[in-house]
């Protein structure tokens, strides 16, 4: 069978003990690769690498480095239909899907970051008559890069775009679920001229691999991107250890929809922000509380649309939802669904796994799911299920929305539909979220702040942010 291999100071090669994992293909249901099971002694390698790699990558200067990383974008732009394919292999989603959001939201982000870390500025502070300081920003060293399975190459690039542009040299890890798009972006690398060190990527598990990337003494910057618990465990390991953090973690993101919204765009972009990627992204608006006037209406449209999305095998132009991530990922969605049935909620459509035919016969497909009458504090309405399941619940007033929205422990991303200004100003102010979209979803600047309040995370991984977050600062304080 095809084997992933580990990029580790510019080569492709075996983890040191020989051992690999069985990389699914959730759409069959099937392994169709191995993946690295790397271990602690492969993290030491790459460390000592990047350490190596360190002082001639830090000291490059910005446009050589920056060239570099904007080579390797326009070879992901090359590569475009081959990635992804290998995501949609790896990931579930329709190749359709990863070819317009994934796969070129990760060139932008190589794109994005190596521009910008030319354009980077640090600041001077003039003290009245008595003195000036000024602040100098230098790369933090050997930095940790922690990604989910969800956008695989999206969200990998995301993490190490920034710390190579900052300087840092890097061990990536990218979810074991997931490692394809990250072992042909490790070619892309070598073809773009990385220098051997720079970005070394070791597959493996997250208990094995990933805690010793998050153990290491010498990184000395984590950047994760993943589950809360997982998080908590990540903060708990390197805090002690004062490493610089920055936590993506989960969501339970309210999508707020007033009376005089432009009913057909809300309806259109809600159907999208339910169940696009399955709703297995982060961002998607899983609780959608509807004002009550229109609330029957909404429903029963959202419900006629969420019956004609086709699910089906994510090489077919026509589907719209693929298959889960995984079979543990798909029982744990339908144990949600089974858990809203004895919480008193009415599944108005979908519900149940999905068997299809031909060569998805086995694999882990669910139907997109509209659940209502649960009330906002319901375990349904609080825990994070991260696939195509959402709640619908009516309210009346905007206070009353404001408490459901911020009621979760999480407080990532939150989306709001009306077309009265005012409101919008209001309700957004009080919404305890990192991000909060009117009358769109999705939508993406990359020099805004990103990231959660709450359980979501810490640290607003955005534009010059994340170039901070790889950087030490000083002050030189002169009395003048
Ligand atoms: P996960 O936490 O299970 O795994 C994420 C990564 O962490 C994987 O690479 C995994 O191998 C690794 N890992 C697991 N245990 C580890 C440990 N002890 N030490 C170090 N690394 C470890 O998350 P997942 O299931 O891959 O992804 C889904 C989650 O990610 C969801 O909760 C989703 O909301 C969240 N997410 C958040 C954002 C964001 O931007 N806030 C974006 C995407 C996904």
């Amino acid at each position: 069978m095809f084997k992933v291999l580990n990029y580790i100071n510019g080569e492709l090669i075996e983890p040191k003990a020989g051992s690999f994992l069985e990389n699914y293909n959730p759409a069959e249901g099937k392994p169709y690769s191995l993946v690295p099971d790397s271990d602690a002694e492969d993290v030491q390698h790459a460390v000592d690498a990047a350490s190596l790699a360190f002082p001639a990558w830090s000291a490059m200067p910005v446009e050589k480095r920056s060239a570099i990383l904007q080579k390797i974008a326009d070879l992901i732009d090359r590569d475009l239909d081959q990635l992804a394919l290998a995501e949609s292999i790896d990931q579930g989603k329709p190749v359709k899907l990863a070819k317009v959001v994934d796969i070129p939201r990760a060139s932008a982000n190589m794109r994005f970051f190596a521009t910008g870390a030319i354009h980077f500025s640090s600041e001077a502070h003039i003290t009245g008559q008595e003195a000036i300081n000024y602040t100098t920003r230098t790369p933090v060293g050997v930095v940790g890069c922690i990604s989910p399975w969800n956008l695989p190459l999206y969200l990998f690039t995301w993490k190490i775009a920034p710390a190579l542009a900052a300087g840092c040299t890097v061990v990536a890890k990218p979810s074991e679920l997931t490692p394809m798009t990250a072992f042909l972006f490790s070619k892309l690398c070598m073809e773009a001229g990385l220098p051997n060190g720079v970005l070394n990527i070791v597959h493996g598990l997250g208990p094995k691999a990933g805690q010793a990337i998050i153990e290491h003494p010498n990184i000395v910057a984590i950047s994760f991107t993943g589950g809360t618990i997982t998080g908590k465990k990540i903060a708990a390991t390197a805090a002690p250890m004062f490493k610089k953090l920055s936590l993506e973690l989960g969501g339970k993101n309210p999508n707020i929809i007033f009376a005089d919204c432009d009913f057909e765009q809300a309806l259109h972009t809600s159907i999208q922000s339910s169940f696009s990627n399955q709703g297995e992204i982060c961002l998607c608006g899983s609780r959608i509380f509807v004002e009550r006037s229109m609330y029957n209406r909404f429903v029963e449209e959202f419900v006629l649309r969420t019956k004609k999305l086709t699910v089906g095998d994510p090489n077919d132009e026509q589907t719209k939802v693929g298959a889960l991530v995984s079979e543990a990922h798909m029982k744990k969605v339908l144990g949600y669904i089974e858990l809203a049935k004895q919480e008193g909620g009415t599944i108005l459509t979908g519900g149940k796994q999905v068997k299809l035919n031909g060569r998805c016969a086995d694999g882990y497909f669910v139907e997109p799911t509209v659940i209502t009458d649960l009330d906002a504090f319901c375990r349904t309405n609080q825990e994070e299920i991260f696939g195509p399941v959402v709640t619908i619940m009516p309210f009346d007033t905007e206070d009353e929305v404001i408490g459901y929205a911020n009621s979760t422990g999480y407080g990532l991303s939150a989306t709001l539909w009306t077309e009265n200004l005012k409101c919008a100003h209001r309700v957004a102010a009080q919404l305890k979220s990192g991000i909060i979209w009117v009358n769109c979803w999705l939508f993406r600047d990359l020099r805004t702040p990103f990231g959660g309040m709450k359980q979501s995370g810490v640290g607003r991984e955005g534009g010059w942010e994340a170039l901070r977050f790889f950087t030490e600062a000083k002050n030189v304080c002169i009395k003048i």
